[in-house]
């Protein structure tokens, strides 16, 4: 598999043209999408034709990972002749929050097949999804994606308070693109987000290969935030932007 990160900022940022979380994933010639969050649309149709994504799967309704389904349905509905329909897995209460934003029931039905997600694994395309809840709002997930049961897989935190959530998903050798809101730390009490030292000790108990560190909040330094991380984990860390590309 192949990653392009398209967009890895927090839910805001004063970095111009940063953009929320997404993650294009391909495995040859086809690919998925992990979260459209705001600013990320255009990004990703920059890059490759929407409508072919097997799906976009969304780690939680938090508009820095889902409202850029707004322009993609747009483009479905009024750009691609003939309109076409994109799946998305997703909580079941998206169609409900866009169709509010909206205030037009239908308004996502119209162009997205929203598959609901559970808990276990999907197979979509090429891909294995597996999907575990994480402490952070009701409505989360954490992923692991692969391409082939013996294949190393991207283990996606989404947002998450507690990175023992992700535990269960981690395979020896696996990628962990995994959020580091707080930096160095310390996370403050009831944020529920992780800090480098909490990411590298994950890392280290699972036997990740490799961290790639997203969703880091404006005004924390990334340079002490990878060291925190690599006091605790010896494996090869990063801290990725728009436009970084990885073999997996
Ligand atoms: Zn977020
Ligand atoms: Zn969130």
């Amino acid at each position: 598999m192949r990653l392009t990160v398209i967009g890895a900022g927090p839910a805001y940022s004063d970095a111009a043209g940063a953009v929320g979380a997404c993650y294009l994933v391909r495995s040859g010639e086809r690919a998925m999408a992990l979260d459209l969050g705001h600013g990320a649309f255009a990004g990703l149709a920059a890059r490759i034709p929407p409508e072919s994504l097997e799906t976009i799967a969304i780690s939680h309704l938090h508009p820095d990972h889902f409202v850029d389904l707004v322009p993609l349905r747009h483009y479905l509905r009024y750009h691609v002749q003939p309109a076409r329909r994109a799946r998305v897995d997703a909580h079941s209460e998206l169609a409900v929050r866009l169709d509010a934003l909206h205030a037009e029931p239908g308004f996502t039905a119209a162009s997205l097949e929203v598959v609901p997600l559970t808990p276990g694994s999907r197979s979509v395309g090429p891909f294995t999804i597996e999907a575990v809840r994480v402490a952070h709002t009701a409505d989360s997930f954490g992923f692991r994606v692969s391409d082939g049961p013996t294949a190393r897989g991207l283990v996606y935190s989404g947002d998450v308070g507690r990175a023992g959530d992700l535990r269960v998903l981690v395979r020896p050798g696996d990628t962990l693109l995994v959020e580091v809101s707080f930096g160095p730390g310390p996370v403050p009490p009831g944020a529920m987000h992780l800090d480098g030292p909490a990411v590298g000790a994950l890392a280290s108990e699972t036997g990740a290969g490799r961290v790639l560190l997203t969703h880091l909040l404006m005004g924390r330094d990334p340079a002490a935030t990878i060291r925190s991380v690599t006091d605790r984990f010896s494996g090869p860390v990063e801290l990725v932007e728009p436009g970084f590309e990885a073999e997996l």
